[in-house]
């Protein structure tokens, strides 16, 4: 399964003023790496659901800021949890509620020393549950909120923000190698040969295509066959979308024919090298965009696919809603659906679309209006439908939702 991001254009501007925080380094032992939730687990607490229940949603995590004291993370967390507890008559609270929101209280501490983590907290104490995840999503979020059910859209949008990829850096028979996850990024080495290469390539005045004699010429082929044999080779190395290429202009005119190898269009894009010394941080600023970019046009495509397929393809709300209860989505585009709404049961959690006196399924009288986002990820996480969730970027917001039926 594919998950794909959602972009906050917003967070990514920093004034002169602002602190920049250093993005975090992929720890080198796989096994310590970030928790991000399996599948089942989002499917366990998607089913969840006790009328009645006091469960809390909780994510935060902030990239610009106003000073260095860092203050601002607690106060924004009081501010959430104060918000929920004004909800109550003074002093009525529920006990088990109280404790659940004090315990986030207390991670206050821990979010200010490292606040561009992205975490997320689903709790429920009279249900004994408690689940914590960092993940490390490039995007902004302070949101609580306290219902029968968790909200799940946005961590839905996180984990598909950090779907991992490669970089490669390619120049003169050497290359470097980066992971990308997110906001972070971790130089891997050892894993791609060296060329033997004349450096013919670093006068800038005669260029890589230039003074081309047949040994030399020989020599890059089998370097350029080989560097996409060993990507191909890598973990994962040949799934789509895995791979940003970082080479000059001039050397990629004759690389790039090797490179369409890979197979299952790996490649996501290429930006100019400026320098093969560049920092981590920096090939991180040059990939992100065009991760960005490709999930952009990945929805675009499939967009395109469900209008183009009459019989395969459903939009808006009511149709997408009415494919899921028949099981028939196999993929499902999720743009912004503000002030759109389902209807939850109160009694036996069922989602319908429209608001009628009673529930379609168990006849109850209490059907509350929720977030239509959260009822159609609700509905496709029980099925297994694949989920792309579109960001909002400035210029083209996709509004609604849409689906690839599975028959
Ligand atoms: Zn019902």
């Amino acid at each position: 399964m594919i998950w794909i991001i959602a972009i906050s254009t917003a967070t990514a501007q920093t004034t002169g003023e602002e602190e920049v925080m250093p993005t975090h380094i992929l720890p080198t032992d796989p096994a310590a790496s970030k928790q991000i939730p399996e599948q089942e687990e989002l499917r366990t607490l998607a089913a969840f659901h006790h009328p009645g229940a006091q469960a809390v949603s909780f994510c935060y995590s902030r990239h610009s800021f106003p000073d260095k004291s860092h203050h601002t993370e607690k106060v924004a967390i009081g501010k959430l949890v104060q918000d929920e507890v004004t909800k109550f008559r003074p002093g009525a609270v529920p006990e088990l509620l109280s404790k659940d929101l004090n315990r986030i209280l207390a991670m206050s501490d821990d979010i200010q020393r490292t606040p561009t983590l992205w975490r997320a907290v689903y709790a429920c104490r009279e249900q004994k549950i408690w689940r914590e995840f960092d993940l490390p999503a490039p995007e902004e979020i302070a949101l609580m909120s306290v219902s029968s059910r968790f909200s799940l859209v946005p961590l839905l949008a996180a984990i598909q923000s950090c779907r991992r990829y490669r970089a490669v850096l390619m120049e003169s028979g050497k290359t470097r190698l980066f992971q990308i996850q997110g906001s972070e990024v971790q130089e891997i080495t050892g894993k791609l040969s060296e060329g033997d290469l004349i450096r013919r390539s670093e006068d800038s005045r005669v260029g890589w295509s230039r003074r081309v004699d047949g040994n030399v010429e020989h020599q890059e082929r089998a370097w350029f066959r080989l560097i996409v044999d060993e990507l191909a080779k890598l973990p994962g190395g040949h799934g789509p979308g895995t791979l940003v290429v970082g080479c000059r202009d001039d050397m990629w005119g004759e690389a790039r024919p090797y490179f369409a190898a890979l197979e299952n269009n790996t490649i996501m894009g290429r930006f100019h090298l400026p320098g093969f010394d560049m920092g981590a941080q920096e090939v991180l600023k040059e990939a992100r965009p065009i991760f960005e970019q490709y999930q952009l046009d990945q929805y675009k495509d499939l967009l395109h696919a469900i209008d183009d397929d009459n019989g395969r393809g459903a939009h808006g709300l009511h149709a997408v809603l009415k494919a899921l209860a028949a099981g028939k989505v196999q993929k499902m585009l999720l743009g912004d659906m503000t002030g759109q709404t389902a209807n939850d049961c109160g009694e036996c959690g069922r989602i319908q679309p429209e608001l009628k006196n009673k529930c379609a399924f168990c006849r109850s009288s209490q059907l509350v209006p929720i977030p239509a986002d959260e009822a159609l990820v609700r509905l496709a996480l029980a099925q297994k439908a694949e989920i792309l969730h579109i960001p909002s970027v400035q210029e083209e917001t996709f509004h609604g939702v849409a689906a690839m039926l599975r028959y």
